[in-house]
């Protein structure tokens, strides 16, 4: 998520963030609430509709009413397939919907079987698929537009059946088109009205989160983020899959001057110059800036040898030393920083530890300065040997 606080679009019809990564997100973050959602709609929807066999009895008696009675006694089978299906440890994100859809479909399927057997009871099936329509749409967590489509074409059928075996009068007939359109409307109005609130609510959360974790002058990460395991994470993920990984710290030369003569507004515009084309010159999703302490900033570069996490300290100090900031006075302001940059392999058994490798990339940094400045030093973490970057 970027640092832009405004709500991400959500597609009016589908009820979906437009973005498919954003949407992506919102699933996997929402994932335990859908699937709970998910098996308690399924378990109701069925135990409900196993009840209602009692009216198939009652209306065509036992034997007769074998064919409806197995037709509803097969939907807790589907409902227990389903459920297997979204819970299996590799199931998508998409899975619980697609779990929901193929229960929908089946549970329509199995209510055409009932109302063949009992064409007379048409109003109160209408009645009764009224009903289901709704609790598709509000109870079962699927797509809005499965939902839709599967309620909507299961309507069309039912009047349709009405309709061509003239099973009741035209006056009736209308009236339970106008029940039918009805349940579709409103159940799909609610449904959209949740999926909006959630995705809100989701969004909302994202950016307090973001907001939480970011430097408001700079964009870049805060200590806070570093501090909640940020470093650990990456040494943990290197270590398992035996990575690489390197650290640049990096500290503006001779800012506390700039403040001093330019004010900080001055010194303000040159600290987010940096941040940004640190930012720029770093890799979108992998990499992280962190913003260490006042003009001190920390590189995480995973995946990242010595050699090109050197490479890169070496691009930022050259292009950083010859750029100017132009200030609204007219003022054109440049200063230069300084590096340290640690690499660590970890195909090795060596120790490596977030703060092992922070106060040797701090220590490599320091010594960077009291060499002069504009300079940067690099060391292999467990290693003698330490290479030095090129004096400007
Ligand atoms: P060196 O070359 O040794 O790093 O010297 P320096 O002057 O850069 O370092 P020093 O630690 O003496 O000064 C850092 C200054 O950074 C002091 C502090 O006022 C300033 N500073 C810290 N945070 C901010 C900020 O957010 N905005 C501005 N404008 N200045 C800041
Ligand atoms: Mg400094
Ligand atoms: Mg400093």
């Amino acid at each position: 998520m970027s640092n832009d606080p405004s709500i991400a679009p959500i597609a009016p019809l589908r009820g979906e963030f437009s973005d498919a990564a954003t949407e992506a997100g919102f699933l996997h973050r929402q994932a335990a609430t859908i699937l709970r959602d998910l098996r308690r709609g399924l378990l109701l929807c069925s135990l409900f509709y196993l009840v209602f066999g009692a009216t198939d009895i009652a209306a065509l008696g036992l034997a007769k009413a074998i064919v409806p009675l197995l037709s509803r006694l097969a939907i807790p089978f589907v409902a227990a397939a389903c459920l297997f299906y979204a819970r299996r440890p590799a199931a998508s994100v998409r899975a619980t919907g697609h779990a929901a859809s193929a229960f929908t479909l089946c549970w329509a399927a199995s209510y055409f079987v009932v109302i063949c057997y009992r064409p007379a009871d048409i109003l109160l099936h209408a009645m009764a698929w009224a009903v289901m329509a709704m609790v598709i749409h509000v109870l079962i967590p699927n797509r809005l537009v499965h939902a839709a489509a599967i309620t909507a074409g299961a309507s069309l059928v039912f009047i349709g059946l009405a309709w061509t075996r003239h099973a009741v009068e035209t006056r009736a007939l209308s009236s339970l088109t106008m029940l039918l359109v009805g349940a579709n409307v409103f159940g799909l109005t609610v449904a959209q009205r949740h999926a909006r609130m959630w995705r809100e609510q989701y969004w909302a959360q994202q950016v307090l989160t973001n907001l939480s974790i970011r430097d408001p002058l700079t964009g870049s990460y805060n200590r806070r983020h570093l501090n909640a395991g940020l470093l650990d994470g990456e040494i943990a993920r290197a270590r398992r899959y035996r990575l690489s990984l390197s650290l640049i710290m990096c500290d503006l030369d001779g800012f506390k001057k700039i403040n001093d003569t330019h004010g900080h507004h001055a010194g303000d515009e040159l600290l987010r110059s940096f941040a940004t084309l640190v930012q720029t010159m770093t890799r979108d999703a992998i990499d992280t800036v962190v913003r260490y302490g006042g003009e001190e900033f920390l590189i995480i570069l995973p995946e990242t040898r010595l050699d090109g996490a050197l490479e890169l300290a070496e691009r930022v100090r050259a292009v950083f030393a010859a750029q100017r900031v132009e200030l609204e006075d007219g003022l054109s302001l440049g200063t230069t920083a300084s590096f340290g940059v640690v690499g660590a392999e970890f195909g090795g058994s060596h120790a490596v530890t977030p703060q092992g490798m922070i106060a040797l990339a701090d220590q490599l940094m320091y010594e960077a300065k009291h060499a002069g400045r504009n300079q940067v030093r690099a060391k292999q973490l467990g290693q003698r040997v330490e290479k030095v970057g090129r004096v400007a």
